[in-house]
């Protein structure tokens, strides 16, 4: 892998392109989360396809499928991120979030199974904390048995899936994840199987849009709140949410937990999170759902989002081994 290109600022977000070695190209970020610090928490977000054939109308990661990343490749990815700040495999922060989120619907690459097996044997990182988002497509009940196995023998307690749902209306959630997929039952009897005592709650996720229905009263018949919890996050500026005209229901410019929405949740017993995050990521074009190649391609910019400069880092040379870019006589 050579990552050929970088945009963002180290005390927030970077996002960084990378070509494998038949030339298909990639993108992951590290964030951290401000004032937090790094050692408290690191978040490392890696791609997992090449393209993705969902497609969903506000990503502009979607498209282009151009097939499955290897376990190496997606490994390769975290390789570089750790070694470039912990080039010993040692990482001291307490919470170190791994993502399966960048490009690519995770459920549909059993490589991610593997890379799950391996973390905890390449890594000495006591705050190592995988997180699996997904929107539950039909056909993966293997990968998500495999999953399942997986958090129960590694990451007990210390595993964070999360269903991409976007709205409580079944046509609506058609047209916002275009693919055939479980329904609310189905995700609902895997998460209580993979909630088990001492686990997190399993989130429902809503990038939610204006007009998008979110009723608490169809969630409660399907997702007791003692077993999941519902996180709202604002749409974040990319060229499919402006070309398919949707308009993010959460303000990211405005502070503060006060929708109708959340107020209803909470009635009806949800523990609710609105991550808002940082709106500086939008710039940089970190944020879930943004893809910088997508921006390349791009005849009329943004205003909002994507507005960093790429930095061409191709001439760095980087070692095969240790993903460092400090060559050493051995390598
Ligand atoms: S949001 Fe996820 S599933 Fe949908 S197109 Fe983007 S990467 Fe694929």
């Amino acid at each position: 892998m050579q990552v050929v290109a970088s945009a963002g600022r180290e005390d927030i977000a970077r996002v960084y392109i990378a070509e494998m070695r038949d030339g298909r190209t990639v993108e992951f970020v590290e964030s951290v989360q401000p004032p937090i610090p790094r050692e408290k928490k690191w978040v490392l977000i890696v791609s997992t396809l090449f393209g993705c054939p969902v497609g969903c109308p506000m990503c502009d990661a979607g498209g282009g499928y151009k097939g499955k990343l290897s376990k190496e490749e997606i490994l390769e990815q975290i390789d570089y991120l750790v070694r470039k700040r912990f080039p010993e495999g040692k990482v001291p922060v307490e919470k170190f979030k791994v993502q399966f989120a960048r490009m690519g619907e995770p459920a549909f690459n059993p490589a991610v199974l593997e890379v799950l097996e391996e973390l905890p044997v390449r890594y000495d990182a006591p705050g190592l904390l995988p997180s699996i988002s997904t929107v539950a497509p039909y056909g993966t009940e293997e990968f998500f048995e495999g999953l399942l196995e997986v958090k129960r023998r590694l990451y007990r307690g210390r595993f964070q899936l999360q269903f991409s749902i976007h709205t409580t209306d079944p046509k609506v959630r058609d047209e916002l994840i275009p693919i055939k997929k479980w329904g609310f039952e189905g995700i609902a009897e895997y998460g209580m199987r993979f909630q088990e005592p001492g686990d997190r709650k399993v989130t429902l996720n809503f990038a939610l849009a204006k007009g998008v229905p979110l009723e608490a009263r169809v969630l409660l018949r399907y997702f007791p709140p003692e077993r999941f919890l519902v996180k709202l996050t604002p749409l974040n500026p990319t060229y499919r949410a402006r070309e398919s005209g949707l308009v993010s229901y959460i303000d990211p410019g405005r502070p503060g937990e006060d929708y109708d929405v959340v107020r209803k949740l909470r009635e009806a017993g949800y523990e609710v999170i609105v991550s808002i995050g940082e709106v500086e990521e939008n710039r940089i074009g970190s944020n879930c759902g943004q893809f910088v190649r997508r921006h390349m391609r791009s005849g009329a910019p943004l205003e909002e989002g994507y507005t960093y400069p790429l930095e061409d880092v191709s001439r760095e040379e980087t070692c095969w081994r240790c993903a460092t870019t400090d060559m050493h006589a051995s390598s």
